[in-house]
């Protein structure tokens, strides 16, 4: 895709920190890290985000993500984990090209947990009703 970083650093025209490549995915540090070792995982095929990835590349592109947190982990002695994905503006997603970050994570890093805020009366059971309706009854192959 032209114009996109990381199809850039994928087609080896722009530098990357790679710690993991296979013929699907790459995955390489992030230039401005949350803290040191935190790693992008990065499908080869440019996809927007998440909702637009197929369930084969989704496979692939978690399990890596699990092993791939794993030796981030030890290798940088972290005592936690995040791993996440933003989609779209609104959730902070500023690549448009899928990726999975992962975050090691220290008791005292002075980060903070996301606020959560308490749902109005009949709120979730309403945002329930809706979720359901929009699910398709079986959502596993
Ligand atoms: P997003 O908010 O889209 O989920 O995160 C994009 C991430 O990509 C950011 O954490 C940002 O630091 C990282 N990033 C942006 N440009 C580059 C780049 O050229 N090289 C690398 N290694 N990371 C980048
Ligand atoms: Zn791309």
């Amino acid at each position: 895709m032209p114009d996109c970083i990381f199809c850039k650093i994928i087609e080896g025209k722009l530098p990357a920190q790679k710690v993991y490549e296979n013929k699907d995915l790459v995955a390489f540090l992030d230039i401005h890290p949350i803290n040191p070792g935190h790693t992008l995982i990065v499908p080869k095929e440019h996809c927007r985000n998440l909702l637009d990835m197929p369930e084969r590349l989704i496979e692939k592109t978690f399990v890596a993500a699990k092993k791939i947190a794993e030796a981030v982990q030890k290798g940088t002695n972290a005592e936690g984990i995040n791993v996440g994905m933003n989609n779209e503006p609104a959730s902070g997603q500023v690549v448009f090209h899928a990726h999975i970050h992962i975050i090691p994570r220290y008791n005292n890093d002075g980060l903070k947990l996301w606020p959560g805020k308490p749902y109005q009366d009949g709120q979730a059971r309403e945002i329930q009703k809706r979720i359901l309706a929009e699910l398709p009854k079986e959502i596993f192959c």
